[in-house]
């Protein structure tokens, strides 16, 4: 931030603003993370500077002995923490590897099933607004209303007769162990590749306290920046089968010049996630959202599926007058940033919902415990229950624990 405060002093007044932000707030958006300073610096680097269009060995431009290491170090280093026979790690970002892998497999006007974006799904698993859902024939699946957790059997009955010729698997706001073994047997009953896109717990599966999509999945996608910690980016992992059609789709397919400080910034991450130490903070991630879910239950608030396996829990509003887009706006104001989110069984519009999404993927890597969970517990709650006598009282817990946990000084 120095450097750019005085090379340009209204960016960078913009940026020292934020950094106060990260730091007075705490940070509970379900997708975001607080990366180490040398992944930080892996991005702010000189790698910025490189064409490298092609792949290690192979470009189209010289000059690129050095990016090439970088880039192996990534592949061999994801290959090695996922068990995957194969890596891309050029995709700029989630929604570009997802992209690629329809490229590569399908034929514009296929039709696929992915998980219906009101119940938890992303955006490139087929919604209408999106690229995915305007070139295929999308076929939405979701989760039983009395329980939130998928409906394998209504997939099953659904996939059989529809007869897919890709399936997605994998959520954006679902808060609970996804069965890819369940996922393979309804691929195979019905002829279909699986494609798992496992943005959200890539960190939980490095760390091996969530199942790992790649002994079941044909290709498994991924963003970087989630519970993996890392840069902002995606990554590809499948089969040798399948790596030059990959390949070719991510460059020249859908792609040009990889962002190689990316790049570097995501093998610094991956030889970050081969650690011991990163088991044990995956560990805590889904310790503290237990915590957090047990303490927000405990008070009277409701959740989606009545709890969570993985990183992230979803309070459900329905039948309250308060509205997810209003809660999202009282946290803000005493210093916890969440997201508002539809519900299953939304009956508000997706800019209103009736329910808040929360994750503990960014506090865990500041520090927070447990015992700091039953407090934000009580945050929310008041928050929730009983606002305008205790927005102070709420604000100075948040200050209190913020103050705990110094965060990039
Ligand atoms: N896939 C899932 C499941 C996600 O939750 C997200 C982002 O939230 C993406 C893909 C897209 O990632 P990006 O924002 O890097 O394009």
């Amino acid at each position: 931030i120095g450097y750019v405060s005085q090379a340009d002093p209204a960016v960078g007044a913009a940026m020292k603003e934020e950094l106060k932000r990260q730091q007075r707030n705490l940070e509970m958006i379900a997708s975001e993370n607080l990366v180490s300073p040398a992944v930080m610096a892996a991005m702010g680097s000189i790698l910025t500077n490189k064409y490298a269009e092609g792949y290690p060995a192979k470009r189209y431009y010289g000059g690129c002995q050095y990016v090439d290491v970088v880039e192996n170090l990534a592949r061999d280093r994801a290959c090695e923490l996922f068990h995957a026979e194969y890596a891309n790690v050029q995709p700029h970002s989630g929604a570009q590897a997802n992209i690629a892998v329809y490229f590569a497999l399908l034929n514009p006007g296929d039709t696929i099933m992915g998980m219906s974006l009101a119940e938890g799904g992303h955006l490139t698993h087929g919604s209408p607004v999106n690229i995915s859902g305007k070139y295929f024939n999308f076929i939405p699946y979701g989760v039983d209303p009395e329980t939130g957790h998928i409906d394998y059997d209504k997939l099953y009955e659904t996939a059989v007769k529809e007869k897919p010729k890709m399936i997605v698997a994998g959520a954006s706001a679902y808060p609970r162990t996804i069965d890819f073994k369940r996922f393979r047997e309804i691929c195979d009953a019905c002829g279909a590749y699986l494609m798992v896109d496992m943005a959200h717990i890539a960190g939980l599966v490095a760390a091996g306290v969530h199942p790992n999509p790649v002994e079941w999945a044909d290709i498994v996608t991924t963003t970087t920046h989630k519970t993996l910690r890392g840069p902002r980016g995606g990554l590809i992992l499948c089969r040798e089968e399948y790596a030059k059609a990959i390949d070719k789709a991510i460059f020249p397919g859908t792609q040009g010049g990889p962002l190689m400080h990316v790049i570097a910034g995501k093998a610094v991450c991956l030889g970050e996630a081969l650690k011991p130490e990163f088991k044990e903070y995956g560990r805590k991630i889904v310790e503290n959202a237990a915590a957090l879910a047990d303490g927000l239950m405990k008070r009277g608030v409701k959740l989606v599926s009545n709890g969570t396996d993985n990183h992230l829990m979803m309070v459900d509003l329905s039948g309250l007058e308060l509205t997810g887009k209003e809660l999202e706006h009282r946290l803000d104001s005493v210093y916890i940033t969440a997201n508002k989110n539809t519900v299953p069984n939304e009956q508000r519009s997706p800019f209103i919902t009736s329910g808040l999404r929360l994750g503990t993927p960014a506090i865990t890597t500041r520090g927070l415990n447990t015992a700091d969970m039953d407090i934000i517990a009580e945050c929310i709650s008041l928050a929730i229950h009983d606002f305008e006598s205790n927005e102070d009282k709420i604000r100075g817990m948040v200050t209190e624990i913020c103050s705990r946990y110094p965060l990039y000084e």
